[in-house]
């Protein structure tokens, strides 16, 4: 019996602890789909490119957005970032579980293409806890920890526009909760698959 698909879109402000929280979630269910975003920004040390992002230069970026290939895309931090419409295509095609991590724009441009998905934001504990995290990461330079402070300030204001708002408090309670969240959703009538279970035969009664 195939499932429905859902789309699950983690947001938080930069620092809050979305990819961990991603990454941990992928450990345990390997079915999931990872949702890959191009980026036009520099590869950071450790990452892989087709993992963590499609690394791609400013003329490839511009090519794939004028084939149509993007969901949606945006600008973030001076660099462009966007979801591939073959990510949703698959998760569609195949009835499965698809986590999208973009910034608070790709969040609701999902929500506006796919009203049916589900978006959770993610807050750190507090503001003060944010601040230590961007220092603590040290992958960016100190003009850039300003900038990036700045624009979580900002995100943090669209928290009412998601679904689902869980504050960090500790990793493996907020990768629970958002499975738990995954699970009851997968559960909701409107995603059941009720010919394949065998509706089809009570119709013909
Ligand atoms: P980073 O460069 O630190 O990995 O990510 C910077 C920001 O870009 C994060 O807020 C992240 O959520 C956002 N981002 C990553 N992928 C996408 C995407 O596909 N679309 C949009 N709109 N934002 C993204």
């Amino acid at each position: 019996m195939k499932s429905k698909e859902l789309l699950v879109v983690l947001s938080s402000p930069s620092g809050a602890g979305k990819t961990t929280i991603c990454q941990k979630i992928l450990r345990k269910h390997k079915d999931y789909i990872y949702s890959v975003s191009a980026t036009t920004r520099e590869k950071r040390k450790g990452e892989i490119p087709g993992k963590h992002y499609i690394f791609l230069g400013e003329e490839e970026f511009n090519r794939r957005i004028r084939n149509n290939e993007f969901v949606e895309w945006a600008w973030v931090f001076g660099q462009r970032y966007g979801t591939l419409k073959k990510f949703v295509n698959r998760a569609k095609k195949e009835g499965k579980v698809a986590l999208f991590v973009p910034d608070v724009q790709g969040g609701m441009a999902l929500k506006r293409k796919y009203p049916d998905c589900i978006l959770i934001f993610i807050l750190p504990p507090s503001l003060n806890e944010l601040k230590k995290r961007l220092i603590h990461r040290g992958t960016e330079k100190k003009e850039e920890m300003k900038r990036r402070l700045k624009t979580a300030l900002k995100e943090i204001k669209f928290w009412s526009k998601y679904d689902y708002v869980i504050i960090n408090q500790n990793i493996s309670h907020t990768v629970n909760t958002v499975e738990k969240i995954i699970e009851a959703e997968r559960l909701q009538s409107s995603r059941f698959d009720f010919a394949g279970w065998g509706g089809k035969k009570i119709k013909d009664l």
